[in-house]
Parts: structure tokens; sequence; C-alpha cells
């Protein structure tokens, strides 16, 4: 692969060519082509990055709220204009089929939309005559530089969860993609670029664990927003805290989905099979534990098998491919590790996906839908996040029996029942420990003026990404208390 295949990093507006000595290779996972190289930027391009963001801040955080969101508004035309070019970079490099692709890039440009209301997002409030002649309000101002890190699996929405709603407050920002998938943000960047952002407002930085600890370090950055899974969300949460950061860090999941007797048959069935199935199971909002309630078992265990086993798998670009593959063969393997733990630990294989034999399939990272029934509540594989294709298929007596499953497990991001019944509809939203809640629905992402909000070890913070809760992060609040009287006015 010739170098020039090497990702370049974007740093005080100017492209530039990584000194890293160290590259990881990006490919694409349906066929395993090497698509580019991503370099493992050092702990000095981290420095150039937050030095150039910190420089571009004084001039920045002093414009106008109105002016700063023009450039978002070119970046959201930008966005449309390439739209179907952002959607298909995402799937070469990620695996997932154009639709989710671009699903995926309608969810970044609502964050961009939402984003370009930030005069009123970011007001203050007054308060009038706290006492004779004085009175109080409050400001809100942006924190400095902050630091954006994300995960393989969404590469062109996560960053933008955060990346608008810091530029529009006022922050400068350094953005670290996936090494996995870095290709998408590099051709938005390209477009913020275009869009007209001054030099040093935005900057991306590839590479890979030390590159972030370089970020966490670093005393000129002042927020960090992380996305990826548990144990290094974790760890970015207590390693940036340390140094004094604010931290908001989105960490992995294992999603329960639970069916009552009384759900409508089809449109519950091909949720949960597009809810487990859809992104290949690489999402953190992907059900991953199927609890059928009493009699729902016997309706919706041979159902859920058909739509499962009826899922055509595929290249994502090709017409009718409804899945595509995990994102590299070491993650095909950790999963087909995992089915086999499932196995030993007593659940039964209803439906096998590993080892596909289409030949259309023998080059990539291709795994079929599978299901593991009987899945006990107390397995490791209950508790452990498996991130692909896999349901884990479970059968309570009773809804009080789920309810107790659902709660028991370590990760809070989502929780979904399917129900007919309004009253069970309301126990489970009131009761369920999770932040993200689906009635009848079986993703339940939360659009661009919601707050994305995990719980548990899904999430280690207090402000989600998205909406109101990005202001807040972004911005830090000043309490002013005025005295002026009137007499002094008389002086004069
Ligand atoms: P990951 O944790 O491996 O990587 C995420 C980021 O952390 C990457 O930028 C990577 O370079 C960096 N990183 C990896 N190891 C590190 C280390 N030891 N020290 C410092 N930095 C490190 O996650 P992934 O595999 O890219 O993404 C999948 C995970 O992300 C899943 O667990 C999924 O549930 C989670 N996820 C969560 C959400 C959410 O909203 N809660 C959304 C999407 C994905």
């Amino acid at each position: 692969m010739p170098t020039n295949n090497r990702l370049p990093n974007y740093i005080n507006g100017q492209w530039q060519k990584s000194a890293a000595t160290e590259i990881r290779e990006v490919f694409d996972p349906a066929t395993s082509e090497l698509l580019s190289e991503t370099p493992l930027s050092t702990a000095a391009e981290v420095d150039a990055a937050a030095q150039a963001a910190s420089a571009a801040f004084e001039s920045w955080r002093r414009t106008p709220a109105t002016e700063r969101i023009q450039p978002l508004f070119k970046l959201k035309d930008l966005m449309e204009t390439h739209f179907d070019e952002l959607a298909r970079t995402i799937v070469l490099e990620n695996g997932k089929t154009l639709d989710e692709a671009r699903g995926e890039m309608r969810r970044a440009i609502e964050n961009v939309e939402v984003a370009c209301g930030i005069p009123t997002m970011m007001q203050g409030v007054f308060s009038e005559d706290i006492a004779r002649g004085i009175d109080e309000f409050m400001i809100r101002q942006p924190v400095g530089v902050v630091a954006i890190i994300a995960p393989f699996n969404f590469p062109g929405m996560i960053p933008f969860w955060f990346l608008p709603y810091a530029l529009a407050t006022g922050n400068t920002a350094v953005v670290k993609p996936s090494e996995r998938t870095p290709m998408t943000m590099r051709r938005a960047f390209e477009l913020l670029e275009e869009a007209g952002f001054p030099p040093g407002v935005v900057n991306l930085v590839n590479g890979g664990p030390d590159t972030v600890n370089a970020i966490l370090d670093h005393r000129t950055i002042r927020a960090i927003s992380f996305v990826g899974s548990t144990p290094v969300a974790h760890h970015v949460y207590a390693r940036a805290a340390a140094n004094g950061k604010r931290v908001q860090a989105q960490g992995g999941a294992k999603n329960p989905l639970v069916v009552l007797p009384d759900a409508d048959p089809e449109m519950t069935t091909r949720i949960v099979a597009d809810s487990v199935y859809g992104n290949a199971g690489q999402r953190c909002l992907a059900a991953s534990l199927v609890i059928t309630v009493g009699e729902a078992k016997n309706t919706f265990t041979p159902a859920l098998k058909e739509a499962a086993a009826g899922r055509v798998v595929g290249h994502g670009l090709q017409e009718g491919v409804q899945m595509g593959p995990v994102i590299s063969p070491q993650s095909r393997d950790r999963i087909s590790g995992l089915i086999e733990m499932g196995t030993k630990e007593g659940a039964s294989l209803l439906l096998d996906g590993r080892f596909p034999d289409a030949p259309e399939l023998a080059n990539g990272s291709f795994l079929k839908p599978t299901i593991l029934e009987n899945v006990h509540p107390n397995s490791e594989l209950a508790g452990t996040e498996i991130f692909g294709p896999v349901m884990g298929l479970m059968h309570a007596e009773t809804f009080e029996e789920a309810l107790a499953w659902v709660n028991s497990g370590r990760y809070g991001n989502m929780a979904c029942l399917f129900t007919s019944d309004g009253a069970a509809a309301r126990r489970f939203r009131y009761e369920v420990q999770a932040g993200n809640i689906g009635i009848n629905i079986g993703v339940a992402a939360p659009m661009a003026f919601f707050p994305f909000s995990g719980w548990k070890d899904s999430f280690f913070g207090t402000l989600h990404a998205q909406s109101s809760h990005s202001v807040e992060f972004y911005t830090q609040t000043k309490v002013v208390v005025e005295r002026w009287l009137e007499d002094w006015s008389r002086q004069f």
C-alpha cells in the first residue's frame, strides 16, 4: 500500500502528514481490501492540535453566536450535497448497509440543525431586583478547548453528537475518530474546511489508545466527550477527571427487549429482528437479549427464527442486502467464541450463523444471524456485550420475572417492551433501570433534540450527548450580582 494512502491530520487549518511511525491498516470488512492507513499520531501532534485550538479560542469565543452558526448552516448544506458519498464511505470502512449508513448521516445532519439554534439554547437567565438596586444574572460561556473521541460503529454520526454544539457554543475542538473507521471523518473535515471555520477552530488528529491518553493528559484540553466500550469509557472518565477535566463517557450495552403475549405478532417480530441484526448487531442500541413472557414464547420463538434466518447478508453496497459483516476477522472470531461459550453455559443454538459458506462471503468478516435460546439470566453470556448479530432468547414466566432480569444487568443503555397493554407499558417505563426506553420500538435512539441517556455502566458522567445536555456540558455558568443605585446617577 503506497504511503499516500496514509490519512492526514487537520491542524490549524492545514492538512498535515503525521509524523507517526506506527500505523493501523483500514480494511473493507466485507472484502478485506486494504483501504487506507491510520497514523497513530504522537503526543506532539495532539499538543500541536490543542495549541492551535487554544490560540483560535480567544477570537472564536468573541464571535457572536449568530455568526458562529453560519458555517454550520453551510456545513448542513454541504453534508446534504455529499450525503450519498459520505454514506458510501461509511459502508466501505464499516461494512453496514447503505440504508443504515444513510440513516446514520441523517442523524448527524439533524445534530447540526439543532445546534444552529444555539443563540436561543445558550441564553442565560436574569432576575431583576433581588434586593433594592441589585440584579442577578447567569450567563453561559464556552469552556475552551474540548476533545471528541469516537468508536468504530458510527463513524459519521457520533462525532456529530458533540461537535456542532461544541463549536456553536464557542469552544474549539480536537476530534479523534476510531483508528478502524477514520475515512468518513477525513471527508467530513474537508466539508468543515469548506464551510469556513477559522483555522484552529476544528482539528482532526488520527490515532489509537496512546493518542487518546495524550488527549486525556493534555493541560489545555478542558472537556472530553467519549463514546466506546465500557472498560475504555471508565478509563477515560477516571483519567480525564483525575486531570481536572469535565467528562462525558458513553460505554457499552446489553440491551434487553421484553415481549408480552399481547404484542402485535407481525410488527413485533419485524422490529425485534431489525433491532438485533441491524448494523450486524454492532450498535449500542441493538437489542441483544429478547425476553418472551408466558405464552409469547410459543408465538415468537418460531417467528423470530424465521425472520433471522431469512435475513439477506452481503456487501452493504449491494441492493437488497439487509446485513453486512462485522468490523474485523478478530471481531468475528471473538463473537464466535462467545457463541461457543453460551452453548457451554447451557444455552441451545436455535440458529447458528457461524461459518457462512456462500462464496461471496468468503473474503469478509461475515456471520449470519444467530439465536441462542434459554440463555440463563445469571450466565456470563447474559452479562457480556457481544456486539454482533446474536440474539440471546430467554423465556420468563411472568412480567415480574422479566423486569427483574432486565434490572439485574450491569448496563442501562436501552430497554424495550412490546405490548398492547398501556398499564404494563407505563409500569415498564417507570421501573426499568435504563436511560433510553422503547415501547413498541426496537431501537429507541433519541432524536438530536433529546439527550442520549445511557445509565449504569453504559455511561459515566452527568450530562449526555446531544441537545440541551450538550449546551450545558460545553458551557460554564457565570453568575453576576450587580448593584446600581439610582442615587449614583443623580450625581451627574
Ligand atoms: P473502543 O472502546 O475499542 O474504542 C473507542 C475509542 O477509544 C477509539 O477511538 C479508540 O482509539 C480508543 N481506545 C481504545 N482502547 C483504548 C485504550 N485502552 N485507552 C485509550 N483509548 C482507547 O470501542 P469500539 O470497539 O470502537 O466501539 C464499540 C463500543 O462502543 C461498544 O462497546 C459499543 O457499545 C460502544 N458504543 C457506545 C455507544 C453509546 O452511546 N453508549 C455508542 C456507540 C458505541
